[in-house]
């Protein structure tokens, strides 16, 4: 009778131990079930957390960047990329080819197929207004040197290139205005030197062409230099009130003998306000239009300088003339360098082409701005706005 009880204690304590036991190991499970969870949640956050980072590290990129897979489909695109390509719809998983429809970049991305890099290339966007790029281009290889998919940044050249073909015009423009006075110089002498020179009449007319060319390159040499000198950036304005009135008294004075000889009658309107500004430079502004508006205005005509207050504490500063005007399609480019309405017409009397130039510089370097309104025949205003001083405000009426 003794045994089986002792059977059945020790079978009830290997059933209680038993339980225990599993018991014990489903709440180890569950423990480490949780654990693992929470790290899977926590490598989770961390995984968005650098795709996020990434993407606003690709996404502060002023180059475009565009990851490609094996494939050649589109894994990642920056945001400067979509900019530059003007692209809106989501580009993931397409071909270059299939989003930009380039096919340099295409033939780009296969030669990286054969070649690890590819640098310096560069892709001109016909449209919708012509754009140059700079592309390099890496294929990402992983540990066995197999290709696994590509990078290729976008750097925008097309300021570059403008910058380059402006300095091209200007240089080949520089040279045509320097040939033509030259060769008539040149021309001068050669009849000179065969013979002319014996006839004195004949001397006298050559020389005169002779002086007449070389004061033209000595004044375009002139306004080359203060071009050069204003876009250097070096230029430091030497800032201080300068009374309106008086200046363009001291300019027309400086005039009187050259609006004389075309009967042109020099009219001072400028009120009593003061510009804060250079005195030299103003002079410089205020010479060339009114050195234009009697060139160009008619003769026996009046040149009429004003100014009057304007917005945001500036004065609006005009230089009038009732001379034949300008055409409306010239007003927007008059300020260009070399830039002339009737090319003939300007060399004639002297022009450089470069004074309207050289006023849009010295004005912007100031803070202003400058514009012309004409209607054909009836004359043409040239406008400049300038910093009031608001020290001599006081006195400003
Ligand atoms: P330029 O040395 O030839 O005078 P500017 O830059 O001063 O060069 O002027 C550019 C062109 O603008 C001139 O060639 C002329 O055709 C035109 N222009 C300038 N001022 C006037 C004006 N007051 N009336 C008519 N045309 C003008």
């Amino acid at each position: 009778m003794l045994i089986p009880a002792l059977l059945l204690l020790a079978l009830a304590a290997l059933a209680v131990l038993h339980w225990t036991r599993r018991a014990k190991w489903a709440r180890a499970q569950s423990t480490a079930r949780t654990e693992i969870e929470t790290l899977k949640e926590a490598h989770r956050g961390a995984l968005t957390q650098l795709q996020t980072q990434q993407e606003a590290l690709f996404d502060s990129m002023v180059e475009g960047l565009v990851v490609l897979d094996e494939r050649g489909r589109i894994l990642l695109a920056n945001r400067a990329f979509m900019d530059l390509f003007g692209l809106t719809a989501d580009v993931r998983s397409r071909t270059l080819l299939e989003a930009l429809r380039l096919h340099e970049l295409a033939e780009l991305v296969d030669l990286l197929g054969t070649q690890k890099q590819v640098l310096g290339r560069q892709v001109r966007l016909p449209h919708p207004a012509e754009r140059w790029l700079g592309v390099n281009g890496a294929a990402l290889l992983n540990d066995l040197g197999r290709r696994h998919g590509t990078v290729l940044v976008f750097h925008d050249l097309t300021r570059l290139k403008q910058l380059e073909n402006t300095r091209k015009d200007f240089v080949a423009n520089v040279s045509h205005e320097l040939r033509t006075p030259l060769s008539l110089i040149q021309g001068c002498v050669e009849t000179l030197l065969d013979g002319a020179k014996d006839n004195p009449e004949v001397a006298a007319k050559f020389l005169r062409t002779i002086e007449r060319n070389a004061g033209r390159l000595r004044l375009l040499i002139e306004d080359l230099l203060v071009i050069s000198e204003l876009e250097s950036g070096r230029v430091k304005l030497d800032l201080q009130p300068v009374p309106l009135h008086s200046v363009v008294q001291k300019v027309f004075d400086d005039f009187k003998a050259r609006a004389e000889a075309g009967k042109v009658r020099l009219s001072n309107e400028a009120p009593g306000l003061a510009v804060r500004a250079d005195p030299g430079r103003l002079e410089q502004v205020l010479g060339n239009l009114i050195d234009n508006a009697i060139k160009y205005g008619r003769a026996d005509g009046q040149v009429t300088v004003g100014a009057c207050p304007a917005e945001g504490g500036q004065v609006e500063i005009s230089v009038r003339d009732d001379g034949p005007g300008l055409p409306p399609e010239s007003l927007e480019r008059l300020f260009e360098r070399f830039y002339r309405v009737d090319k003939a017409r300007s060399r004639e009397p002297g022009g450089t082409g470069l004074g309207l130039s050289i006023v849009k510089h010295i004005v912007q370097s100031h803070g202003g701005r400058v514009w012309a309104t004409s209607q054909l025949g009836h004359g043409a205003t040239f406008c400049f706005t300038l910093p009031l001083d608001v020290d001599a405000g006081s006195k400003n009426p």
